[in-house]
C-alpha cells in the first residue's frame, strides 16, 4: 500500500549515485582557473579522431531523424573488427547501458546473486543492488590480483553473474588470460548457469592483448560475455557507445529489453568512422603506453608509490614520510588547475587516481605534484 504518491522503491531510496571524476568547467570556475587539465575519467588523452569528428559534422543535418533501430550498420562494424557475429553484438548507451541490461535481464531480485571483486568498477554494484538483487564481494588479493578461489567459492547455483574487469579498474591490475580461461572453465563446472562478465573496457590499451583477451577464444566458452566501449582508446566518452559480446542467444533478449534508439545518430556515425580511424588507434595506444611510464617514473622519483598498471591510468600511494593525505594533495592539485581522481569511494582512501593524458599535461601533473609535495 501507498502512502505518497512521491514515494520510491526501498532500494531506490537507498540507492547512492555514482561519483564522476569534477569537470573542467566547474573547478575553473571554483578556483578562478584559466586552464584546467583533467586526468580523472581515463578519457583519450589525443581528444577525438578526426575521422569520428567529420562523421559527427556529416551526420549532424540528419539529427531530426531517428537512427536506424538497432542501430545495424555500427553492429556490423563491431562485429566485423572483432570477427564475431553480429548476432552475438549488443550495442549501448556506454557499455554502463549493456552492464544495467545484463544485471535486469539476468538477475531475479530475491533469488539470484552477482559476485564482484571488492573493489571493483562502481556500477556494478550500484545496478545489482538498484535490482533488488544479493551482491557478493569478494576482497582483491593485497597485490591488487584477483582472488579466483575466492570468487568460485561465492558463485552457486543462484548466481547470475560474475563480473570482473580486465585491465582491472580503479588498480590497473591485468591477469594473465590462462588464469581467465581457467577461471571461466571452473564456473562453468561449478555453475552451469552462471554466466562470466568480462568488462575489457581498456584492453586494447593494455599493450599485450593476445596476452590478456579472451575476446579471440569467446566463442570456445559459452559462458562469457565481453564488454568493449568507445569511451576510452576511441576517445567518444560524451558520445556514450559501448557493446557486449555474448552467446546470440542472450544478446536477443537484451536487444528486445534495450529502449529504443538508446545509441544516437551521430554517436553511431561516430562509432563507424573511429574504427576505421587505425592511425588514430595506434597513436593513442603509442600515446598511452609511453605516457605510463613517464608518470610511473615520475612518481616513483617523487617518493610515491604507484601500482604497476596495463590500463590509461594509475593508482599510487604519497611517499611513506608524507605529511599531506591524499585528499589534501587531490585538492592542492585542484587549486593549482589539476583534476584527478580520489578512490576512497572504493574503499582505497590511501592512494590517488591518474589518468595518463598527452605528454604535455603529465609534465604539468608532475611538475605540480612536485611542489605540493616539498
Ligand atoms: C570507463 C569504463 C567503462 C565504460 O563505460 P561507458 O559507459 O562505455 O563509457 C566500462 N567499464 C569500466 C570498468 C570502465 O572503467
Amino acid at each position: 500500500m501507498f502512502k505518497n504518491p512521491d514515494s520510491v522503491r526501498e532500494a531506490v531510496r537507498a540507492f547512492k549515485p555514482y561519483a564522476p571524476g569534477l569537470s573542467i568547467d566547474e573547478i575553473a570556475e571554483k578556483y578562478g582557473l584559466s586552464r584546467v587539465i583533467k586526468m580523472a575519467s581515463n578519457e583519450n588523452p589525443l581528444g577525438m579522431s578526426p575521422l569520428a569528428v567529420e562523421a559527427i559534422q556529416r551526420a549532424a543535418a540528419e539529427g531530426f531523424r531517428y537512427a536506424q533501430s538497432g542501430n545495424p550498420r555500427l553492429a556490423r562494424a563491431v562485429a566485423e573488427y572483432h570477427g564475431v557475429d553480429v548476432s552475438q553484438v549488443v550495442l549501448g548507451n556506454g557499455s554502463d547501458e549493456v552492464i544495467d541490461l545484463l544485471v535486469r535481464c539476468r538477475a531475479e531480485a530475491g533469488r539470484d546473486n552477482i559476485v564482484v571483486n571488492r573493489p571493483c568498477f562502481s556500477l556494478y554494484p550500484m545496478q545489482t543492488k538498484l535490482c533488488g538483487v544479493e551482491l557478493r564481494e569478494v576482497p582483491l588479493n593485497a597485490d591488487f590480483s584477483f582472488n579466483w578461489q575466492g570468487l568460485l567459492e561465492q558463485t552457486d547455483g543462484n548466481t547470475a553473474l560474475v563480473f570482473i574487469t580486465t585491465p582491472d579498474n580503479p588498480t590497473g591490475y591485468c591477469p594473465p588470460v590462462a588464469e581467465v580461461e581457467d577461471f571461466a572453465k571452473n564456473i562453468a563446472a561449478k555453475a552451469p548457469g552462471a554466466l562470466l562478465v568480462v568488462d575489457e573496457a581498456y584492453m586494447d590499451l593494455s599493450g599485450d592483448e593476445k596476452a590478456h583477451s579472451l575476446l579471440p577464444k569467446l566463442n570456445s566458452f559459452p559462458n562469457v560475455a565481453i564488454l568493449r566501449t568507445f569511451s576510452k582508446s576511441f576517445g567518444l566518452a560524451g558520445l556514450r557507445i559501448g557493446y557486449g559480446i555474448m552467446p546470440a542467444n542472450l544478446a536477443d533478449y537484451l536487444c528486445r529489453v534495450r529502449l529504443p534508439f538508446s545509441v544516437n545518430l551521430m554517436a553511431e556515425a561516430a562509432g563507424i568512422a573511429a574504427l576505421q580511424d587505425k592511425e588514430f588507434l595506434r597513436l593513442t595506444k603509442e600515446t598511452v603506453a609511453s605516457g605510463r611510464v613517464v608518470l610511473s617514473d615520475g612518481l616513483h622519483a617523487l617518493g610515491c608509490r604507484p601500482v604497476p598498471s596495463q590500463a590509461n591510468f594509475l593508482i599510487f600511494r604519497l611517499p611513506e614520510d608524507c605529511k599531506l593525505d591524499t585528499e589534501q594533495v587531490f585538492t592542492a592539485l585542484l587549486e593549482r588547475g589539476v583534476i584527478i581522481r580520489q578512490v576512497k569511494s572504493y574503499g582505497l582512501p590511501d592512494y590517488l587516481r591518474v589518468s595518463v593524458g598527452n605528454p604535455d599535461e603529465n609534465r604539468v601533473f608532475l611538475k605540480e605534484l612536485a611542489e605540493i609535495l616539498n
